[in-house]
Formats: C-alpha cells, structure tokens, sequence
C-alpha cells in the first residue's frame, strides 16, 4: 500500500491518480507509511527537562532520558551522576583527616564542578531529544 503525497490518503500501488484529491502520482514523491508519523519524539520537552533536574538534584540523572525512551543514554548519565556524587561524598570523608582538609576540598570542589556540568548537560540533551 502506498500514501498519496498530497493529501496522504492510502492509494493502489498501481494507481496514477490518488482517488481522494485526484492529483498525480509520481513514482519519486510517494511517501511511506512512515512519512506520514509525527515528527519529533511527540513527547513533552517541559516534562523531559522537568524529570532531568528535579531527580538530578537528588543526584539520579537521566530520567528525562528514560521518559523519552533512550535507555542506553539515561543508564549512562545515571551512573555517571551516581559516582560523581560518590566522589563528591568521599572527598568530604577526606577532609576529617588531619592535612586531608585542603586536598579533600580541592577535591569536592573539582568534583562538585564536574557534578553540575554534567547535571546541567543531561538537562540541555533531554531538552534536544524531546523537541
Ligand atoms: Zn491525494
């Protein structure tokens, strides 16, 4: 079955004419069903950037990714967020060792910066992808 590229009525695949809006068919413009699917994810950016920084506060990132179905992608940036918050964590314990002070918050400061890169990166990519 073909799709009218006109009008996107279902047309004989031997068909000249589309029996809907009666305009020419040519082999070159006949869409596929597929053509005829909405563009985009067809899911709410607002909610994807929404569901990307209210759990990525909380440190679970990718859950805007998760909404809009790319699963590899959200599993990597939850993972990522989850050690970066392990790391932010840990160079906190260093900080109670006498001399640990300056190297631990140098370290939480490094990883604290690499945190909110990354917080806001996954936020600006589940904006793109929803749109
Ligand atoms: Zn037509």
């Amino acid at each position: 079955m073909r799709y009218c590229p006109h009008c996107g009525a279902k047309v004989e695949d031997n068909a000249i004419n589309c029996p809907n809006c009666f305009k020419e068919l040519s082999r070159v413009n006949i869409t596929t069903s597929a053509g005829w699917q909405p563009r985009g994810s067809g899911r709410s950016p607002t909610i994807a950037v929404l569901l990307a920084i209210v759990p990525g506060l909380f440190g679970l990132w990718g859950i805007g990714h998760f909404y809009l179905g790319r699963w590899e992608r959200g599993i990597m940036f939850l993972i990522t967020g989850l050690v970066l918050y392990l790391l932010v964590l840990g160079s906190s314990g260093l900080m109670d060792i006498p001399l640990g002070f300056i190297v631990g918050a140098a370290c939480m400061a490094i990883f604290a910066l690499i945190w909110l890169a990354g917080f806001i990166f996954q936020a600006f990519e589940a904006y793109a992808l929803a749109r």
